[in-house]
């Protein structure tokens, strides 16, 4: 089984000190599970990868290729007017095995609108993945990460999980592929939630980007989860 090495620490510490010291082991490696709710919950360090913004034809494609290529699973928070444009396109992400998660239909600043407003951004944009993927998002990411106490609670009340993110280098400002790739790479921890774009203007860097970023965190052992709220 993947889960091994911490298996193997879990038996270590029964022979020694009895089952009590198990559970006080084996609660951080459920925590994780829960916090990640992906399939590959053995490894012992992971990132999620998120894009936004998306779907895009001249960038999602590219994306997923090289996804594909090193056999990595990402989460796309979409725009419902994305979706509702090129449906087909989300298909693809769902089918490759991504998460596609609710990030509103128009990318308002949540903390401004009303809540008719807020709903009818929310549940449109659910509307459209779900006709693509038979499933109804569990997570929101708010635009621009614009969130107060009431987006809390009104997320809430229409059964979302808010999932910013803890890595963001700023790729859609265009900073140069370098740039981007060092800031993700510098600080990135194990759990974190990277930020990245396939949608909503050029994102060339991003794509350029993408396969250094992959190979070196594979190299340093992390897995890649996906996150669906659940
Ligand atoms: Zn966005």
């Amino acid at each position: 089984m993947m889960r091994s090495p911490q298996l193997r620490i879990v038996v270590v510490l029964l022979g020694l000190f009895g089952s009590v010291l198990v559970a006080a082991c084996a609660s951080p490696a459920g925590g994780v599970t829960a916090a990640a709710d992906a399939p590959q919950a053995a490894a012992s360090k992971y990132v999620i990868l998120t894009f936004d913004d998306g779907p895009s034809p001249q960038y999602t494609p590219k994306v997923l290729a090289i996804l594909r290529q090193y056999g990595v699973k990402a989460t796309f928070f979409e725009l419902g007017q994305n979706v509702a444009r090129y449906p087909s396109l989300t298909r693809r992400v769902y089918l490759a095995g991504n998460s596609v998660q609710n990030h509103t239909w128009t990318h308002p600043d949540l903390r401004r609108v009303s809540w008719t407003k807020f709903r009818s951004e929310v549940l449109n944009t659910d509307r459209v993945i779900r006709a693509q993927t038979g499933y109804t998002p569990r997570c929101l990411r708010p635009p621009y990460g614009g969130v107060n106490k009431l987006t809390y609670r009104r997320a809430a009340s229409l059964g979302k999980t808010v999932r910013l993110w803890t890595v963001d280098p700023a790729d859609w400002s265009r900073p140069g592929t370098s740039t981007i790739v060092r800031r993700v790479l510098a600080n990135v921890r194990n759990g974190s939630v990277i930020l990245m774009h396939d949608g909503g203007g050029d994102r060339s860097q991003t794509v350029a980007a993408l396969p250094t970023i992959l190979r070196t965190l594979k190299a340093r052992g992390y897995a890649f989860y996906t996150t669906s709220c659940t």
